[in-house]
């Protein structure tokens, strides 16, 4: 069903990239950028007092701020995320730390936040130059928190998300994985930002999180204010801001309408996801964080087929152990057993930034140390996570997949590693399934044309399209300047898909799909006709996919792929596939 717009008339109007569906409707809060600027102008001796009561004031209230933090991340994602926030509460606790900043507001003149800023900044280098790992994380510590003392002595409103009472939504130039999980999903009707594409982490986690998100919206935080109204349609990237009353209205009746037709669909939930000439497609859901297990089931799931596993890493400063991981893990299989549960091993570097594991800084982070590469360069950090699925998989159906393979001899490396893994277990006494499935993803476009000889020494093959596109086409999955290019339709990605699927499939290995092209529902028809076994998708496209599924004949989708692959240009498959699904499934829409 298409739902036309009357006239749109707001204040201003932004036009980005839907990146997760649903409207919402309400005020912005714009979060600033991370970066804190400080005047380092000399203040007046008759300001010093003031100053000093400054700080004292925002020493206070971030340890206050401190204090909420640990409590709610301990609530939301377990303790072992909360711990930084403890360390941090023990370095304002520091005499030194403090008398240190008086006595430099007091004798050099300066502002508290120069003087915080200046001394935090000392201690840091001090610490940045020790070869000791230990010391080199805490440097880390000082940043964050030198930031958070400084934004509050500014009276920054960063942390207006604490006393937030209703919800908002989130405006911002960028959100890095770090920023957005540490915000409280349950506090978020949205998200908004200025850069970013459908497929970066940012996006991927708004899905996770269940609110409608757009970003690539430019120049959106130039225009709007914290408290300015606003409506965000997560399903064509609009953004407006201060909306007539005629205009909400009309998008109050959108939402009505959208939400009629989500209850719809979830009324096939517990239906198979079965073609009309019965060929069965695993349809499975992609989760960031161990409590999304509960929405697969609900959306329609039946399987998990990429659990990623890097948000067990991210805004920490140290590494989750054996046992930690292993709770985790066994939480999930326990909860969709006897369905599959297919744990990705750590894949960070990328987008992707954690505290805890040391990346130099690289001008091609995409291209550099990011997934197994790290994993394989620090088996300290491989093994222990290789142990924690293995003890899982003795409660239920796990499989084990590997990030960002390029080559065999990296899939022959990861693979010693894993006997390793089994065999400490085996001295361990502690069990786990030794015949468990393993997977490679194929998302590097080197991996994907030797996809023959990776098949004959994996159980399956994972098709990760958000690098696979990225690399292939020569587009950052972040970057909303080239979002124009970026397209799983692209002809050359549809014969790259094609070729994948086939090769595998000779050798008679199993291929799903994990990347966010399983979710599109252009991409659906095209997908089942090229014959893949599973579609791993974000809890809330389960239904919509699913509902495709079903309303498609196996043998159709094979001609359609097969014509799909006659064209030259993304618009001509567009073209196609959309007058097709448009007279199919009226009630849908693309
Ligand atoms: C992919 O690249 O398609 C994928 C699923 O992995 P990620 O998005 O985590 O890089
Ligand atoms: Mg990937």
């Amino acid at each position: 069903m298409k739902i036309k717009a009357n006239k749109i008339n707001a204040e201003y109007s932004f036009y980005g990239i839907p990146v997760s569906p649903g409207i919402a409707i309400g005020k912005a809060f714009v979060l600033e950028g991370v970066h804190v600027k400080i005047s380092r102008k000399n203040i007046q001796q008759d300001e010093v007092e003031a100053e000093i009561e400054k700080f004292h004031d925002a020493i206070a209230t971030v340890k206050k701020q401190l204090a909420t933090d640990l409590v709610s991340t301990k609530r939301r994602i377990g303790k072992s995320n909360a711990q930084i926030f403890e360390t941090h509460q023990l370095i304002l606790d520091d005499p030194m730390l403090l008398e240190d900043t008086v006595r430099s507001i007091r004798l050099d003149l300066r502002s508290a936040a120069f003087a915080f800023y200046s001394i935090l900044e000392r201690y840091q280098s001090q610490l940045a130059l020790t070869d000791q790992e230990y010391f080199r994380e805490r440097a880390v510590d000082l940043r964050d928190i030198r930031r958070r003392v400084v934004r509050c002595i500014q009276g920054d409103k960063t942390d207006f998300l604490r006393s937030l009472k209703g919800s908002a939504i989130i405006v911002a130039h960028d959100l890095a994985p770090s920023d957005t999980i540490a915000l409280d999903r349950h506090k978020i009707s949205g998200f908004a930002t200025d850069v970013g594409g459908r497929t970066s982490h940012s996006a991927i986690l708004a899905r996770s999180f269940r609110v409608p998100a757009c970003s690539g919206l430019r120049y959106l935080t130039k225009y709007i204010k914290s408290d300015d109204r606003i409506i965000l349609d997560g399903n064509d990237g609009t953004v407006l801001i201060n909306p007539d009353n005629a205009t909400l209205e009309f998008y109050h009746k959108k939402r009505e309408q959208l939400d009629k037709i989500n209850l719809e669909l979830t009324k096939i939930k517990n239906l198979p996801a079965r073609t009309l000439d019965g060929k069965d497609i695993e349809l499975a859901a992609n989760i960031e964080f161990t409590d999304e297990a509960e929405n697969v089931m609900a959306y329609g799931g039946r399987g998990i087929g990429l659990f990623r596993s890097d948000y067990l890493y991210i805004a920490r400063n140290d590494l989750p152990s054996e046992e930690e991981q292993f709770i985790e893990y066994k939480k999930v299989v326990e909860k969709l057993n006897p369905h599959p549960v297919i744990i990705r091993t750590l894949d960070v570097g990328g987008d992707k930034d954690p505290q805890n594991i040391h990346i130099e800084s690289e001008s091609n982070p995409f291209l550099g140390y990011r997934a197994i590469r790290i994993s394989l360069q620090e088996p300290e950090i491989f093994l222990p996570q290789l142990k924690a699925i293995l003890r899982a998989s003795a409660f239920g159906h796990v499989k084990l997949l590997f990030p960002m393979i390029s080559s065999m001899s990296e899939l022959f490396d990861t693979k010693k590693l894993l006997e390793q893994a089994k065999d400490e277990l085996r001295e361990e006494k502690k069990a786990f399934n030794s015949k468990i499935d393993i997977g490679a993803m194929i998302e590097v476009p080197a991996a994907a044309l030797i996809t023959d000889k990776i098949s004959e020494e994996v159980d399956f093959i994972s098709i990760g399209t958000n690098d696979l596109v990225q690399y292939m086409l020569a587009v950052d999955r972040g970057n909303e300047r080239v979002a124009y290019l970026y397209n799983d339709l692209h002809p050359a990605v549809l014969r790259m898909i094609k070729n994948i699927i086939s090769a595998a499939h000779q050798k008679g290995t199993w291929v799903g799909m994990c990347g966010e092209m399983a979710g599109n529902p252009l991409a659906t028809l095209i997908l089942i006709g090229l014959s893949i076994d599973e579609l791993s998708v974000s809890p809330m496209l389960l239904p919509e996919i699913k509902k495709i599924i079903r309303a498609t004949d196996f043998k159709e989708a094979a001609k359609i792929a097969e014509k799909a692959l006659t064209f030259s240009t993304v618009a001509e498959v567009e073209k196609f596939i959309q007058r097709y699904m448009q007279r199919k499934f009226k009630d849908l829409i693309f």
